[in-house]
């Protein structure tokens, strides 16, 4: 042991990379829970009950969530950072081929000319309550898969239904591990936020997809909005009068940067990992999940692609679902490359090979081995449909036009039940949140692409086998199998079809089943068949996720005692920290990337061409930069990107930051290729979170000086100093 920890120092002060990162997606909880002197040791100088007090709430109450991503409130006017691929949908939603908002960027000179955002809402965090003990008394003792999931559901939403009883609240509960831990997380939910400031598209994307998942960075990766409250302080609908929310605390920005081996802690709401799944199932992630994603976004990408290289008009329309997909697409690459490179499969059996062995000696454990091989016999029993489901979940990332059909069938068909016995979308507290769907969809759509990827869909479920193949599909061809018939079925489904036109879709919204019927709309008919299908398809996903939150809480618990440490839940949309190091890494062998970069790296960088077209302006501007107020003393120019030890992931983007005083110093955009897979487990030697320097936005904002940036640097608290 001795002689391996003299090797382990010796290695790292030769590679000058002297701190290692921690895993840990921690919950404000966790964090309290966490011995002080060791997050004292790790380099915060704040106490955890600062950062979070279950009673009194913390500095994490300006951390807030924008949509699927992350954000942090700066002012006492609700000014937001967060990402620029994070608020694209609004570039997007306002540009046009004579107004391309995507590619020059946007500041408002003034806070009337601030730009909403459809459908954009912005959470702020209020309270956490355990309700553990609530949502498991609710399981009735001889329930089997299905009623203990109809079971926690119904609490569920009871528990949601009382809690939004309460003025102005948004609340969900949220499983930690499918049910080790269930919280009612209580949230503000602002539906009015406007755009304020967005680099041009070779600032915010410089580099593109060429570099996206990849390090060295120089994206400024950040933009700025501002939430907007009704006369109260409170969330409401978007209306002309709103005015600036005024948040209880918002961050202040550190004019020192992070340097490399400073402490900083990203908080944010990470979406989705891996790490609690047996090893059956992260075998499917990793031989069919991911693999699917890819081959599939693929193949769609291009077909909106060429659209948008045919039609300046088609891509601007489809940008923002071609960034999505691309960067997904890219992803799921990453995922299966790392899930290799790292042998994470053969490791994860390793390590539960060790758990399984104690657990059986264990006199209180004697339920994990049985738990952990049911969970990997629901991965068998789920493969016989897996590409019939994978299909069916994918339905809104291409043929949008069967998606709104869908949404509108659906909503009626929930309509006729009850509202504690609907899917949660289609609740009636969703209700706006579907209608904006609807209209900000609309400027996402363009019809001769929706016709083509309709037809790649429906051929792709008429080609499932005998065993997974749709009747609905099926039915309305006379050999589904065919080819040939899908193109005339989709022009059948369009024409007549009042899918695609607004008005007509917030008409239909809110018929009945029979209403809606009797329009003789052919998408809409094909729709119900479909969803009829899809929901009887729901009931056995139920019966799975029954069994999931049955089995998994024992793993998990058994996990948690064997390592006899703090263990963090996956990712689940819920408010975290990671506490980490700026340090650099090695990906491969004889490279050591470092961790900052640059101005002048763009400029190095700069070919002209996209995606490394940087703007004029920035690169003039550049020349100057050593000498502004934002220079970094150490790189003798603006930082531009930084690498730290985060443990991030989808989600995660728009994290604010922050150092060991809570002050930010960055906006998490990203994480390293090697560090993909990271959503299976956490690898301190590869774990690289990108984030951009806060100091790139403020160079930005003084020296392309546009009208509006100097008030915006007022109330930064950065206002330009007096010559
Ligand atoms: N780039 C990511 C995102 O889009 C962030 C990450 O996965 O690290 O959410």
């Amino acid at each position: 042991m001795a002689v391996r920890w003299t090797f382990t120092i010796v290695a790292i002060l030769m590679t000058s990379l002297p701190l290692h990162g921690v895993a840990g997606k921690w919950t404000p909880e966790q964090l309290l829970e966490h011995d002080p002197a060791w997050l004292k040791e790790l380099g915060l100088e704040l106490s955890a009950e600062e950062l979070w007090d279950l009673e009194k709430g913390g500095l994490l109450e300006a951390i807030i969530k924008i949509g699927g991503c992350s954000a942090g409130l700066l002012s006492e006017d609700g000014l937001v950072i967060t990402n620029h691929h994070c608020i694209f949908g609004i570039l997007q939603e306002h540009s046009t081929p004579e107004r391309d908002l995507i590619a020059s960027g946007f500041l408002a000179a003034g806070r009337e000319d601030e730009l909403p955002g459809t459908g954009t809402r912005a959470t702020v965090p209020y309270s956490f309550t355990d309700v553990t003990a609530e949502v498991a008394g609710a399981v009735p003792e001889d329930a089997d898969d299905l009623e203990r999931y109809r079971a926690i559901d119904r609490k569920t939403k009871e528990l949601v239904a009382e809690c939004e009883q309460r003025e102005f609240r948004r609340c969900h509960v949220a499983a930690y591990d499918d049910g080790v831990q269930y919280q009612l997380v209580e949230a503000l939910e602002f539906p009015d936020v406007r755009l304020v400031y967005a680099p041009p598209r070779t600032v915010g994307e410089f580099g593109g997809e060429v570099d996206n998942w990849m390090w060295p960075r120089h994206s400024g990766d950040f933009a700025l909005v501002r939430v907007y409250a009704g006369g109260e302080n409170q969330p409401v609908a978007h209306a002309a009068d709103n005015q600036p929310y005024r948040p209880r605390r918002h961050l202040r920005i550190s004019p020192e940067g992070a340097r490399p081996g400073s402490f900083v802690l990203v908080a944010g709401y990470p979406g989705i990992t891996y790490r609690s799944l047996v090893a059956a199932e992260m075998g499917e992630r990793a031989e069919r999940f991911f693999p699917g994603r890819a081959h599939l976004y693929r193949e769609w990408l291009d077909v909106m692609e060429a659209a948008g290289e045919r039609d300046e008009e088609a891509r601007i329309l489809l940008a923002d679902r071609v960034k999505s997909l691309a960067n997904r697409e890219k992803n799921a690459r990453g995922q299966v490359a790392g899930i290799e490179r790292g042998r994470l499969l053969a490791k994860k059996h390793e390590s539960e090979r060790e758990v399984l062995a104690w657990a059986a000696e264990q006199e209180n454990h004697g339920a994990t081995v049985a738990a952990y091989e049911e969970l990997g016999k629901l991965v068998e029993e789920q493969s016989a449909t897996w590409d019939r489901d994978f299909l069916l979940e994918n339905v809104g990332g291409g043929p949008m036009a069967l998606d709104l059909a869908l949404r509108i069938t659906r909503w009626a068909m929930e309509q006729a039940k009850p509202d504690l016995e609907r899917h949660l979308d289609y609740q009636d507290r969703h209700r706006e949140k579907q209608l904006d769907g609807h209209r900000r969809d609309q400027k996402r759509l363009h019809p001769d692409t929706e016709a083509t990827l309709l037809v790649d869909y429906l051929g792709r479920l008429a080609a499932l086998s005998d065993g997974q193949r749709l009747p609905a599909v099926t039915a309305l061809l006379d050999d589904a199998r065919d080819a040939e018939q899908i193109g005339p079925f989709v022009d059948h489904l369009f024409t007549g079809s009042s899918i695609l036109d607004l008005d007509a879709r917030l008409a239909m919204f809110d018929e009945s089943v029979d209403e809606l019927r009797k329009r003789d709309d052919p998408m809409i008919d094909f729709a119900f068949e479909l969803n009829a299908e899809i929901l009887a398809i729901e009931e056995r996903a139920h019966r799975f996720d029954g069994a999931v939150s049955r089995l998994r809480p024992v793993w998990r618990r058994a996990v948690r005692a064997y390592l006899d440490r703090p263990l963090d839940p996956d990712a689940n949309r819920t408010l975290r920290v990671s506490l980490a190091h700026v340090e650099g890494y090695r990906p491969r062998d004889g490279i050591l990337m470092e961790p900052r970069t640059k101005l002048a790296g763009i400029v190095e960088k700069h070919t002209g061409e996209d995606p490394f077209d940087a703007p004029a302006p920035v690169l003039a501007a550049a020349a100057g930069a050593p000498e502004s107020r934002w220079a970094d003393a150490d790189l003798g120019d603006v930082p531009v990107c930084f690498l730290a030890t985060g443990d991030t992931t989808g989600g995660s983007s728009g994290s604010p930051v922050l150092d060991a005083r809570g002050r930010l110093v960055g906006v998490n955009f990203d994480r390293v290729w090697e560090n993909v897979a990271n959503d299976f487990g956490y690898n301190p030697e590869i774990a690289r979170n990108v984030s951009a320097d806060v100091r790139y936005l403020l160079w930005m904002l003084e020296a392309i000086e546009m009208p509006g940036s100097k008030a915006l640097l007022e109330e930064l608290g950065v206002g330009i100093p007096e010559e």
